[in-house]
């Protein structure tokens, strides 16, 4: 199981953050994809109606990786309202201020910069994340770095419900992180994130690539393509590292090794990595042209949103007969 929040256009950091291993574990585990569209709203909160529309273009954007209905379960998380419920009785063995100290929460208050402006809900999602998960069962959750500690919460609330159990009604949720956890923005920010709009979309085209990479941040301390240059922390060659194929590496290295003695300028490198990336990106868009249709990706939400909650029925009723709420 794993959630995207439809705050925007999936992105290449989803990619090796997440979708990467969905791919991989896709015909071993039965996967369930959540579009946390409540909690978007900590983000939108001023324009919500763009929200459906981000869930669903997020909901494309998957297919088009690979990952078709037919193979995992798309749903939505408004949809579901035993989600709340379940999210509101977890909130009742969870601190105020264990809440508030979840350094993912810390963190998105001072990237996002929201000061003191973060609503309740923001600081609930862990207990909603918890729901999200646990509402399907979800044993292995595929993230980004940055979610690591929001599940460590969404643990501590599983094992307290099994321990009032007496049995173990939650499997204990194991994170599992991608090749690249932290992909670092078109900007230099070490997050692309959909929110500072530092991202290439996967949906990019192969114009947009160009233009996102041409202007792209590199290596502020070189003035002159002869001066030597910095490649760690350079987001070119974090791009090259992770979209670059077996068959690049070769190339990559010699870039590298140019790139630092000054034997090679910007443009050059960054002309090869626009070559990287529409290569990467190349199925994508032809898959994306087979579903790109709101009917259908409204009735592949419906059926899978249908199947998810049957799970999340079945698994309020088991937690509500725990806690003795049952009239
Ligand atoms: P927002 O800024 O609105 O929170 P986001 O870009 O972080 O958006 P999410 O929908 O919150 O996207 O994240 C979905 C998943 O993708 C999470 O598992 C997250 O860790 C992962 N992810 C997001 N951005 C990156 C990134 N730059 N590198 C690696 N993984 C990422
Ligand atoms: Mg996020």
């Amino acid at each position: 199981m794993t959630g995207f929040t439809p705050t925007g256009k999936l992105h290449l950091g989803h990619f090796v953050g997440n979708l990467e291993n969905l791919l991989k574990l896709k015909s071993e585990y039965d996967e369930f994809l959540l579009l946390a569209d409540t909690h978007a709203i900590t983000t939108l909160s001023k324009d919500p109606k763009v929200i459906r529309q981000h869930a669903l273009g997020n909901i494309l954007d998957m297919l088009s990786v690979g990952l078709s209905e037919d193979e995992v379960t798309y749903y939505i998380e408004s949809e579901i309202p035993e989600i709340y419920e379940l999210a509101s009785l977890f909130s009742m063995y969870v601190s105020h201020n264990r809440a508030l100290r979840n350094p993912t929460i810390k963190d998105e208050i001072k990237m996002k910069g929201l000061g003191d402006q973060f609503s309740l809900g923001f600081i609930n999602y862990p207990m909603y994340q918890a729901a999200d998960i646990m509402c399907v069962k979800g044993e292995l959750v595929p993230v980004g770095k940055d979610q690591e500690a929001h599940l460590e919460q969404a643990r501590e609330i599983t094992e307290v419900l099994n321990k009032l159990a007496g049995r173990e009604i939650f499997p204990l949720i194991r994170t599992m992180i991608g090749r690249v956890g932290k992909l670092v923005g078109t900007d230099g920010n070490p997050k692309m994130s959909k929110s500072l709009g530092n991202t290439i979309y996967l949906s990019a085209t192969e114009k947009e690539v160009e233009e996102k990479v041409m202007n792209m941040y590199t290596d502020p301390t070189r003035i002159h393509a002869t001066d030597p240059g910095h490649v760690e922390g350079n987001p070119v060659f974090e791009y090259l590292d992770a979209f670059g194929k077996e068959g690049d590496r070769g190339k990559i290295s010699e870039y590298k090794y140019a790139y630092t003695k000054g034997q090679v300028g910007d443009v050059e490198v960054k002309k090869y990595l626009v070559q990287i990336l529409n290569n990467f990106m190349e199925p994508i868009r032809e898959r994306r042209k087979e579903y790109d249709n709101e009917e259908r990706l409204l009735a592949i939400a419906q059926k899978g949103t249908q199947r998810a909650r049957g799970e999340t029925q079945k698994t309020l009723q088991e937690v509500k007969e725990v806690l003795g709420l049952v009239y």
